[in-house]
C-alpha cells in the first residue's frame, strides 16, 4: 500500500508563507506530478512528505497513519533529487545495495538483489564501475535503482530529468513511467515542465504560489480547467464573453447551443486548436486571417472574427489560399468560466 494524504499542510520560511492550506490525495500505484513554476514550493512541500521539514501545520497520513511525527528513515519513503547524489567512492554495485547494507542485509540475499536491480534499469554489465565513469542517464538509472532497493510505499522525484539532454529526457521519462508501472510504487514527480508532466504523470496537481489551484488528469487540466489562470498555465487561450439564457450561449458571433446547467454571464474558453477554419465553403461565422505563421507541425493563424482576434492553430498539412474564412467553434464542447474577463 502506498496511499498520501496531505491535509490542510501549512509551511512558512521566516515571514514568507510557502505552502498554503495544501489538500492532496496521492492514490496507491498512481504517478502524479506535482506542476508549477521555479519557487512555487514543489520541493519544500516534496521535503514535507519525506520527513525532511516540518510543516507548521497539517497533517499527513500514509495508509492512513499519521506520519507526520515519525521521522524520515522511518516513513518508507525515498527521494531522488536532481543532481542524484550517488556516493562517489563507492562503485554502481555498492551503491544500488547500500540502503540494504544499512538495512542489515545479508551479502549473499543483497547481490541477488541489486543483480535485479541492475536487470530492471538496464544496467548489468556496469556494477563495477564508478560514477564519474556513468553518463547522466546512467547515473539516474543507478539513482532510481538505489531508491527502489529498499522497497519504498513512496518515490518521490524531484526534477530527476532536468540535468539530461533533451534526447535521453525523452528516453528516461519513457523509461521511468515503465519502471513506475512495472513496480506499482506510489510515485510524485516535481516538474516545471507542462508536456512533461502530462506525458507521465496519471494526474497533476498544479501548485502557484504555495497553492495547489487544481488537481486532475493532463486532459482535463488542459480542456476544463477551474479557472483562467490554471488554464493559461496550460496554454494559449481564447476567450468570448456572453451570456447562457435557456441552454444558449448567445455573444457577439451568435447564438449557440451550451453545455448542460450553465446559465448568466460567462467566458467561453476556447483552445486554439478547438477553432476551425475553411477557406472553402459557407460556415456560418466569418472571420479574415491578419497573420500565418508555419512552425513545422502546425500552423499558427490570427484571424478576426467580430470584434475578437483569435489564436487559431490546424495541422500544418492543411494549407489555405484565401484570408477569407469561415469559422466553426463548437461552444457545446468547450470550458465556460463564470463571471470572469478573459484575455483577447
Ligand atoms: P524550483 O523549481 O526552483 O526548485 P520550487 O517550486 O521547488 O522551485 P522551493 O524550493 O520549494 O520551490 O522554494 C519555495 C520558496 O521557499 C522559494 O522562495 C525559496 O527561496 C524558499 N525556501 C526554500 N527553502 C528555504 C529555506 N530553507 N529557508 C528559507 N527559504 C526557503
Amino acid at each position: 500500500m502506498g496511499n498520501i494524504q496531505l491535509k490542510g499542510i501549512e509551511k512558512s520560511f521566516g515571514t514568507k508563507k510557502v505552502l498554503e492550506n495544501i489538500n492532496l490525495d496521492v492514490k496507491n500505484g498512481e504517478m502524479l506530478a506535482l506542476l508549477g513554476p521555479s519557487g512555487c514550493g514543489k520541493t519544500t512541500l516534496l521535503k514535507v512528505i519525506a520527513g525532511l521539514l516540518k510543516p507548521d501545520k497539517g497533517d499527513i497520513v500514509f495508509d492512513c497513519k499519521s506520519v507526520v511525527d515519525i521521522p524520515t528513515g522511518a516513513r518508507e519513503v525515498v527521494m531522488v533529487f536532481q543532481d542524484y547524489v550517488l556516493f562517489p567512492h563507492l562503485n554502481v554495485a555498492e551503491n544500488i545495495g547500500f540502503g540494504l547494507r544499512m538495512a542489515g542485509i545479508p551479502k549473499k540475499e543483497r547481490s541477488k538483489k541489486v543483480s535485479q536491480l541492475l536487470e530492471l534499469v538496464q544496467m548489468k554489465g556496469f556494477e563495477n564501475r564508478y560514477p564519474r565513469q556513468l553518463s547522466g542517464g546512467q547515473k539516474q538509472r543507478v539513482a532510481f535503482a538505489r531508491a527502489l532497493a529498499v522497497e519504498p510505499k513512496v518515490l518521490l522525484l524531484d526534477e530527476p530529468f532536468s540535468n539530461l539532454d533533451y534526447r535521453l529526457r525523452e528516453e528516461m521519462r519513457e523509461f521511468t513511467c515503465h519502471l513506475q508501472r512495472k513496480m506499482g510504487v506510489t510515485t510524485i514527480l516535481v516538474t516545471h515542465d507542462r508536456e512533461e508532466a502530462m506525458m507521465t504523470a496519471d494526474r497533476i496537481a498544479l501548485m502557484l504560489d504555495g497553492q495547489i489551484k487544481q488537481c486532475d488528469t493532463p486532459v482535463n487540466l488542459y480542456f476544463k480547467p477551474n479557472s483562467p489562470e490554471v488554464a493559461s498555465f496550460f496554454g494559449e487561450a481564447n476567450y468570448i464573453q456572453g451570456r447562457v439564457i435557456e441552454g444558449i450561449f448567445q455573444c457577439s458571433l451568435g447564438r449557440f447551443q451550451a453545455p448542460l446547467g450553465l446559465e448568466g454571464k460567462v467566458s467561453a474558453m476556447i483552445r486554439p486548436e478547438q477553432i476551425e477554419i475553411s477557406d472553402n465553403g459557407e460556415w456560418p461565422i466569418k472571420g479574415r486571417i491578419i497573420e500565418r505563421r508555419f512552425a513545422g507541425e502546425k500552423r499558427y493563424y490570427r484571424v478576426k472574427v467580430g470584434d475578437y482576434i483569435l489564436k487559431v492553430t490546424s495541422p500544418s498539412w492543411k494549407t489555405l489560399k484565401h484570408d477569407s474564412v469561415g469559422v466553426v467553434i463548437d461552444f457545446n464542447e468547450i470550458s465556460y468560466f463564470k463571471d470572469v474577463k478573459g484575455g483577447s
